[in-house]
């Protein structure tokens, strides 16, 4: 095999977005990835029956379509494939009291849905809605900036010169509070301060954790603006278009392909080994899209301090899902729901908040957080006619288990745990829309120890790869002075969720480096 300048370990969406920009930029790139497909957390596949195609883990892909990446290729993606579907409700949450609210880019039904609850909350969301605008870039430039000093000051003296001095301390106080400050003190009825609050648990941002705000406020905001959108035929649209792209320019792919060891003398990188044996020389840079614990074992130690960093990075409570082919959409008790792409059943701020901690303590919620994703809703292509999957993702699950918060399953081993642990996500499921049990041909769980086994990244099932509780946010993703993926050693860069600005499929980790690497 000759050199390349890069060579990309992983095939996740992030290395995929950092190879393109450097291949764009007439570099010779090489990607290897371990499992047999590239896309890491965001793959398709007929996981349950033939013609019933399912997201394995990322279903809405809004935050790919709407990042700076996708501004610079969205075309030339488009040229191999890459074709998205809109929805123009996308989130709802059902409540135990029959009640439902959501959100639809029409205003008028949102304001109608709101208004239904609390007249108050639907004037403060026009409220909010009216000022996005001017909200939007500061917030957006924020998670688009490297976390370096000086693009740091020159945001900072942007914010100020836009906001004055007060603006921009109210825009720090925002960024610090937790979902639950923000949120009972900006709406009065709980169940649409449950609404919002659902989307910090899409993160590692229960309810009462710091710095947990913006993800609610952003959701949506963004959900009422732009709907969301979702892959045409799957997630994977994103995967097959980069693949191609980066092929098309004279990059390499190879699948099953797992990396075992970084090559470098302790203070350059040179290359990488495969599991068969070969050696891959990088004349350039090597990046690695792993997990920070796992960079640790590829290089067999850097400096003290860096592996201890990548040591004691910390991740949050895991995931399990439950894909459904189904005859029918689910009989939501309110028939609207049926409309939306999302539906949350996260009852309360209360709720969510408890079985956060119950998972952070090793337990298997009583109650746990479902997201019921309905792709067939906006794209039928993805099941056989007048046929439907459904994505039912139950949010919080421990990597590890150490008992039940309900006392009823016994087995601590995901083997013995993940059936009872999915008939409970089902029963909730069932009293918000009975008969969907009676409706499913055939379903398939993945749970947190199935996710880490089919991707080393989602660590104990966690689909965000680390927390981003603040000491692992900002400056401090991975660790602090490492927020751009440098290491130690020359020539070897992190990247992937871990890094800063972390998980989603904005691509933000890849592009960031690729353009740092290039100059641009
Ligand atoms: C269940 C679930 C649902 C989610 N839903 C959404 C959603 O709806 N919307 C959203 O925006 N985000 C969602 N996310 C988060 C999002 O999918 C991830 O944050 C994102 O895809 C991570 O991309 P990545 O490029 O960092 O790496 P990953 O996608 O994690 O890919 C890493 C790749 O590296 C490979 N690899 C690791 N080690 C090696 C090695 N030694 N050698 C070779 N290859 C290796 C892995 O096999 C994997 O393919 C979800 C995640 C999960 C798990």
């Amino acid at each position: 095999m000759p050199d390349f300048d890069a060579v990309l370990i992983g095939a996740g969406h992030n290395t995929l977005a950092a190879a393109l920009h450097l291949a764009a930029k007439g570099w010779r790139v090489a990607v290897f990835e371990r499992a047999p497909v590239a896309g890491g957390a965001v793959k398709t596949g007929e996981y349950t029956l033939p013609g019933f195609r399912h997201d394995w883990a990322a279903m809405n892909l809004s935050l790919f379509a709407g990042s700076p990446f996708f501004k610079l290729y969205g075309a030339e993606l488009a040229k191999h494939g890459c074709n998205f579907v809109p929805a123009a409700k996308p989130f709802a949450s059902s409540f135990p009291d029959g009640k439902h609210v959501g959100v639809s880019t029409n205003l008028e039904e949102t304001t109608a849905l709101i208004k239904a609850l609390s007249p108050e909350d639907a004037a403060t969301w026009n409220r909010l809605f009216a000022g996005f605008g001017a909200e939007a870039p500061h917030l957006f430039g924020l998670l688009g900036s490297p976390m370096k000093m000086r693009a740091l000051a020159y945001f900072m003296f942007k914010t100020l010169r836009a906001k004055g001095v007060g603006g921009t301390l109210d825009m720090a106080r925002f960024l610090l509070q937790s979902p639950r400050q923000y949120l009972t003190e900006t709406f009065r009825h709980p169940h649409v301060q449950a609404l919002l609050g659902a989307w910090g648990m899409h993160l590692d941002f229960a309810p009462d954790v710091a710095g947990g705000a913006m993800f609610p406020y952003l959701e949506g905001m963004a959900g009422q603006a732009f709907g969301m959108v979702i892959g045409q035929g799957g997630a994977d649209t994103i995967v097959k278009a980069l693949v191609a792209a980066i092929q098309a320019r004279g990059g390499v792919i190879e699948v099953n392909a797992p990396v075992t060891r970084i090559l470098h003398d302790g203070s350059r990188a040179s290359g990488i080994e495969l599991a068969d044996g070969r050696k891959i020389t990088a004349t350039k840079v090597v990046i690695a899209g792993v997990a920070p614990r796992a960079l640790t074992r590829l290089t067999g130690g850097t400096t003290p301090a860096f592996d201890a960093g990548m040591t004691n990075f910390a991740h949050a409570p895991g995931t399990m899902m439950i894909h459904l082919a189904l005859s029918d959409l689910p009989d939501w008790k309110q028939p609207d729901l049926k409309t939306f792409a999302y539906v949350h059943i996260a009852p309360s701020l209360d709720q969510m908040a408890r079985t956060y901690a119950q998972a952070k303590a090793g337990l298997l919620p009583d109650e746990p957080i479902l997201v019921v994703g309905q792709p067939t809703v906006v794209d039928p292509s993805r099941a056989p006619e007048g046929k439907h999957t459904l994505w039912v993702q139950v949010r919080m699950a421990p990597g590890v288990i150490l008992g039940d918060a309900k006392g009823e399953i016994t087995g601590t081993d995901w083997t013995d745990a993940t059936v009872p642990f999915a008939e409970r996500a089902m029963d909730i499921l069932e009293a918000h829309a009975p008969g969907t049990r009676a409706k499913t041909l055939a379903r398939r769980l993945v749970n947190p120890v199935d996710f880490e086994a089919e991707n080393p990244n989602l660590v104990g099932g966690d689909q965000v790869c680390g927390s981003h509780h603040l000491s692992q946010h900002f400056l401090f993703r991975p660790m602090r002075g490492h927020a751009d993926g440098s290491t130690p050693i020359r020539n070897l860069h992190l990247t992937g969720a871990a890094v800063w600005p972390g998980a989603g499929t904005g691509a933000g980790p890849g592009y960031l480096l690729a353009r740092h690497l290039v100059g641009n």
